[in-house]
């Protein structure tokens, strides 16, 4: 993927910084359009996978909404050229000062998380003097089978309404004039590679649905949320998700009434697979049982090896020798601070450009300013030469 014109290119730039392949960005978005408009669906875009103002206008620019976990993701989706009427949002814990941004900017829909936060949206919607549309996020207590720390779907942890809340959830809706309820919105989890999930998850949704119709509940929309998972081993091979056999998954087993919409809300599987964090070997350094290849990235720039054990591909761009085994780490003052162990690799020296795949999507937005470091800036194919 990385040519060595490309490679020549970013010898003369300082690293560490993000770069960002927008042809394979415009190769997804495409696929995504084309897939999701054969059956109508709505996409929005999960701001939080990468907040960057170039990567959200280029998805603007397909016609996607943008889901939202902050006052301040509204706002930078405003920015970016989202229309309020394709914003949602979501968080368990919204802010009474995010949810006036949310009713000043008259988004499309608030997923709502608990019955005080429903509560409250009613009474500031009222001193507002205007009808908030909430959809309901129902934890559906489907299992993701990913890791532990990006499940949520199952009822121990703190995401959506159970089951056994929907009683008090209609009561309190009876009562509340300032909201109206327009939907029920699902999100289990991250990083699923697994599809017979999310079949279990719309077959779910056909029960939950069911259980609210025979209440006489019609809502206009189903939200299912994102959660759709990457290749982080083979991102050569597998640049884009199967999003033919994704969508057919809900085309197949979701049963919609008629003008039912079905909306999602894709973040990782739009913008992994762009981004690369690219960084240089400051030192060689032998431990006792295995070299260490000490890159000037770390986690602050790429958190996700040291929050999840998460795997990304890591790639010496500068040489071609015999394979060797590293410890690729970071100059952070963590013992967390590690991108990979036993990493194979061309024999490494200082100054080798370094990249590490599949970085577009909670890299460069999970970043930190932790030992007063820099924040790594990001550059864009399509800007070089
Ligand atoms: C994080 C999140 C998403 C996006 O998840 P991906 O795994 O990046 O697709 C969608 N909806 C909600 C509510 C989220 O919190």
């Amino acid at each position: 993927m990385f040519n060595s014109s490309r490679i020549n290119e970013f010898s003369n730039i300082p690293t560490p910084f993000y770069y960002y392949d927008m042809e394979i960005l415009q190769n997804t978005l495409e696929i995504v359009k084309r897939e999701s408009s054969k059956y109508g669906y709505h996409i929005h875009y999960a701001v939080k996978a990468n907040a960057n103002p170039k990567i959200m206008t280029k998805i603007q620019s397909y016609g996607f909404g943008a889901d939202c976990v902050s006052g301040n993701e509204i706002k930078r989706s405003l920015e970016s050229g989202y229309p309020p009427n394709k914003i949602v949002y979501a968080g368990v814990g919204k802010s009474d000062q995010e949810i006036q941004t949310a009713l000043d900017s008259d988004i499309f829909c608030f997923n709502c998380e608990s019955i005080p936060e429903m509560e409250l949206i009613n009474e500031m919607a009222e001193k507002a003097n205007k009808i908030a549309k909430i959809a309901i996020r129902i934890n559906p207590n489907v299992n993701a089978n990913t890791h532990h720390y990006i499940t949520t779907g199952v009822e121990e942890n703190k995401f959506g309404i159970s089951r056994w809340e929907f009683d008090s959830v209609l009561e309190g809706l009876a009562s509340y004039k300032n909201i109206e309820l327009i939907g029920l919105h699902f999100h289990i989890g991250s990083q699923i590679t697994d599809l017979s999930v999310f079949k279990g998850l719309c077959l779910r949704i056909n029960e939950i649905k069911q259980w609210f119709s025979d209440r006489q509940i019609f809502v206009d929309h189903i939200n299912v949320g994102g959660g759709y998972g990457v290749d982080y081993k083979h991102p050569d091979q597998n640049p884009i998700p199967d999003f033919v056999t994704f969508f057919g998954i809900f085309n197949e087993f979701l049963n919609l009434e008629a003008n039912q919409e079905l909306h999602f809300e894709l973040g990782r599987s739009m913008v992994a697979q762009c981004g690369s964090l690219i960084s240089k070997v400051l030192y060689v350094k032998n431990g006792v049982k295995t070299k260490f290849a000490i890159l000037d990235a770390g986690m602050t720039e790429l958190l996700r090896p040291a929050l999840y054990r998460a795997y990304h591909k890591i790639e010496n761009l500068s040489s071609n020798g015999e394979t060797e085994n590293y410890d690729v780490v970071g100059p952070i003052c963590e013992s967390s601070d590690c991108f990979g162990k036993l990493v194979s690799l061309p024999a490494t020296k200082r100054n080798d450009l370094i990249a590490i795949r599949t970085a577009g999507a909670y890299g460069e937005a999970m970043a930190s300013r932790y030992n007063l470091r820099d924040i790594a800036p990001s550059i864009f194919s399509n800007e070089l030469n």
